[in-house]
């Protein structure tokens, strides 16, 4: 009989794989970690790192408190910073419809524990003096902030190889096969075999579920972003708006990154992504609007990346339905700000201990006919 070699595979180093493969390791699992690229070279490397509660959905807000505090002490958990900087976040109003907007939206996160309140134009100034003398009203949050998505991946690294999971990047898996004890993974002409398995594909999720027969549907959103040459401080706070198609932030090198849900094209089966030009006017006419010293600065660079989103939009984080000892996490909107505390959570339930918070139970979203199909077997 074939060798079992790791406790669990996770297939997927992104945020949520990487994460939930460390803390597995940390509690004494063998786990060997594949991805056919790298650490967070997809949507975890390349985000906006916004650390945010007013952007976060109503129903997240518990989630994103906890991951808004292991990142801010990510010293502690995960040896290295990736320049997080805890920032009080605004989110502005420029209308009256935008200002009962921003009303509503504060109340459902203030109820679910992030503590947003509505401020007038003339106090949110004095938070953030380089703001548009447009601005009507605002709701600010104390604990938002930032990180340097492009340093997630080396600080992860670092940290899987202290807690001793075997990563094997550049490893492109074409298939799963179920085995007596466990699982075998195959891909690169080699199969690995582990008693476990997890899935955290991103948005390729969907064509992993494949491999067990599993359908549930995953969207790609291709999400674009946008960041400037270095310039003197134009701001110290995140900046987003009542509609939710901004968020500006400058780092401590002087750049100032651009996002906000603006979509670019693109496709997961090739992987190609590509900036659609009215849609960067667009954002950074925002980004002008509201911060107007920006005006004359030059962008260097924009680019895109994909963000999986369920049909509810709400996360999938639990067991395959159906299948033994294999899981999945992903789809989680704001997914870095609460990711490394989604990826906790799985790593809880695996292990056997009671999560801290509930997971996301993927089976309300299974395609009924593939379903059956497996409680069947
Ligand atoms: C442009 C952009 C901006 C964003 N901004 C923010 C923000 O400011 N704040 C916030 O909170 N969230 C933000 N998000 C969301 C956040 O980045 C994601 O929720 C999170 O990073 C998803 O992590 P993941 O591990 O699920 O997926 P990913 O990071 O995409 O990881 C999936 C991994 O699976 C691997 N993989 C896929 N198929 C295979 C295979 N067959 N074999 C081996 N490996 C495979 C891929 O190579 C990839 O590394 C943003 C997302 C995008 C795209």
């Amino acid at each position: 009989m074939s060798q079992i070699e790791y406790d669990t595979a996770v297939i997927g180093a992104g945020l949520m794989g990487a994460g939930t493969a460390l803390f597995l390791a940390r509690s004494g699992m063998r786990c060997v970690l594949l991805d056919r690229s790298g650490v967070c070279s997809e949507a975890s490397g390349v985000n906006a790192g916004t650390l945010t509660m007013q952007m976060t959905r109503a129903d997240l807000i518990p989630y994103a408190i906890k991951g808004w505090e292991m990142w801010t002490n990510s010293q502690e958990w995960l040896g290295i910073n990736p320049g997080v900087v805890a920032a009080p976040g605004l989110s502005l109003a420029f209308t009256e419809e935008e200002v009962a907007t921003l009303e509503h939206r504060a109340a459902a996160r203030r109820e679910r524990g992030a503590q947003i309140e509505l401020v007038t134009a003339a106090k949110a100034r004095s938070i953030e003096p380089g703001l548009s003398t447009e601005v009507m009203a605002a709701s600010y949050c104390p604990m938002d902030g930032f990180a340097k998505a492009n340093q997630t991946g080396f600080a992860l690294y670092q940290a899987l190889k202290t807690a001793r999971v075997d990563i094997r990047g550049s490893y492109w898996v074409e298939r799963v096969e179920p085995e007596d004890r466990g699982y075998a993974v195959i891909g690169q002409g080699e199969v690995v075999r582990a008693r476990r398995l997890v899935l955290a594909g991103g948005v390729w999720l969907e064509e992993m579920l494949n491999w067990l027969a599993v359908r549930i549907p995953i969207k790609t959103l291709v999400n674009q972003l946008a960041v400037t040459e270095r310039i003197k401080p134009v701001m110290r706070t995140v900046i987003g708006i009542a509609s939710g198609l901004l968020s500006l932030k400058q780092f401590d090198n002087g750049t100032v990154v651009i996002g906000g849900g603006w979509q670019g094209k693109g496709s997961r089966t090739t992987g190609s992504t590509q900036v659609i030009p009215e849609n960067l006017i667009g954002n950074v006419r925002l980004a002008v609007h509201a911060i107007p010293n920006l005006v004359h600065t030059r962008l260097v660079r924009a680019w895109c990346g994909f963000e999986a989103e369920t049909t509810d939009a709400m996360p999938v984080i639990g067991e395959v339905p159906g299948i033994n000892n294999a899981f999945l996490i992903g789809s989680i909107h704001s997914g870095y700000t609460s990711g490394p505390f989604m990826a906790k959570l799985l790593a809880e339930y695996i292990l056997g201990h009671e999560p801290e918070l509930p997971l996301f139970d993927p089976s309300r979203l299974i395609d009924n006919e593939s379903y059956s199909k497996n409680n069947v077997n």
